[in-house]
């Protein structure tokens, strides 16, 4: 697979179809995604639906994205399978919810297009892997000959951005992301694991990355975070290329680490000047105050961050606290912890969670999968202290 550095970008400041449908009709034709191209293939859509959260939260793919794409689509007489894997608990019931609330139920309805509920998964070996060499990953998936990587743009709390790349993190079935996680609690390794994941997916299928960047998320993304509007909607057949421009668009340029392990890969350009851009000027769209999450490292001093692999490391990174107010001791926390380092307690005749920090691996999954954003991120206070030097 050659890793293009082509990326198709057009502003776009609304979900209204219409415009969405011209713009991936273009894209799609730049690329030369017509017909023939997907005439007797196995099209697998992979959207964000992280947790089950209404379209206007934009923590999950736009419904009017997935609609306009199935539009262009069908004109193609191509009829895909939308297929995902939720945090937490894998199952046919969690996924109904989860595409309803979402919105996405109600498109494929409207499309006739088929939503994937086979919780099988397969193991896929990947020999060329840096830190994993092979990946248990939904059968569906796995059958796909094109996949189309349908990522939402956004902050996240362990890997900073979460976009095309870091997408495919949704292909491991339910709690087995968390095992991932306590797998490599280190976010360095985690992050390379992400992008053998992707890299996986691009040597082995055709993949096309279109990413949402019409409204994003801010803040303590993936799911807990502010949408603020970005106005854009990107195609490319290299996620990590896709990547790069996405975080130029945040003002993140140069500091996502699974980007940065994609460039030191070869896989795509070190920066903006790098990609072959189609269509609109990228500079326009950059947003110079986005906001990152609050457990981002970025700003940490070197001397600190010298530290940040191992058990040490991570006492110095922010570490996640369950708000007492907030909490409404539904479990859910607890139940996708790697660690297993939350248990619920009584306190005042109301059942909160509460952390045991020593054993926190800092993953922030969760922050991520709390329905009611009770879990804040709470900085280090030497590296606050450093901060406001
Ligand atoms: S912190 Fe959130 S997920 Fe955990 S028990 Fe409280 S409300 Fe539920
Ligand atoms: S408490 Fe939260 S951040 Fe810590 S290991 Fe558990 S899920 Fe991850």
């Amino acid at each position: 697979m050659n890793f293009s550095n082509q990326v198709a970008l057009r502003a776009c400041d609304s979900y209204d179809e219409e415009r969405l449908v011209g713009i991936l009709r273009e894209q799609m034709a730049v690329f030369g995604y017509d017909r023939a191209f997907f005439e007797g293939k196995k099209v697998v859509i992979k959207p964000n639906l992280v947790m089950k959260k209404s379209p206007d939260a934009a923590a999950t793919t736009n419904p009017a994205v997935l609609s306009a794409l199935l539009t262009v689509l069908a004109e193609m007489d191509c009829r895909p399978m939308i297929a995902e894997s939720p945090g937490g608990i894998f199952n046919r019931q969690r996924l109904e919810g989860i595409y309803r609330v979402c919105g996405i139920e109600a498109v494929a309805k409207a499309h006739g297009a088929a939503l994937n509920y086979d919780t099988d998964a397969v193991h896929v070996s990947f020999p060329e892997g840096k830190t994993v060499k092979s990946f248990h990953i939904l059968k569906s998936v796995a059958e796909a000959d094109i996949l189309i990587d349908l990522c939402v743009l956004k902050s996240h709390g362990l890997t900073k951005m979460s976009a095309a790349v870091k997408n495919f993190f949704g292909t491991i079935p339910g709690i087995e992301k968390f095992e991932m996680h306590a797998t490599f609690p280190d976010y360095k390794d985690f992050g390379s694991m992400i992008c053998d994941l992707c890299e996986m997916y691009c040597r082995t299928k055709t993949v096309i990355a279109v990413t949402d960047a019409v409204v994003g998320m801010e803040g303590n993304g993936p799911t807990a975070g502010t949408p603020r509007k970005i106005g854009a909607l990107m195609m490319s057949p290299n996620p990590f290329a896709s990547d790069v421009v996405g975080e130029t668009l945040l003002g993140f340029g140069g500091t996502v680490p699974i980007v940065r392990e994609g460039v030191a890969r070869g896989l795509c350009p070190a920066d903006i000047s790098g990609i072959e851009l189609i269509g609109d000027e990228v500079a326009p769209l950059v947003i110079s105050d986005f906001k990152e999450p609050d457990s981002a490292q970025n700003r940490a001093p070197s001397l600190l961050t010298f530290f940040s692999r191992g058990k040490l490391g991570r006492f110095f990174m922010p570490r996640p606290i369950a708000d007492t107010d907030k909490c409404r001791g539904c479990g859910e926390c607890a139940a996708s912890c790697p660690q297993h380092t939350i248990e619920l307690t009584e306190k005042n005749g109301k059942k909160i969670a509460r952390i045991r920090h020593a054993d926190c691996i800092r993953c922030y999954c969760c922050q991520e999968l709390c329905p009611f954003e009770a879990i804040r991120i709470k900085k280090n206070p030497l590296i606050r202290l450093v901060d406001s030097l």
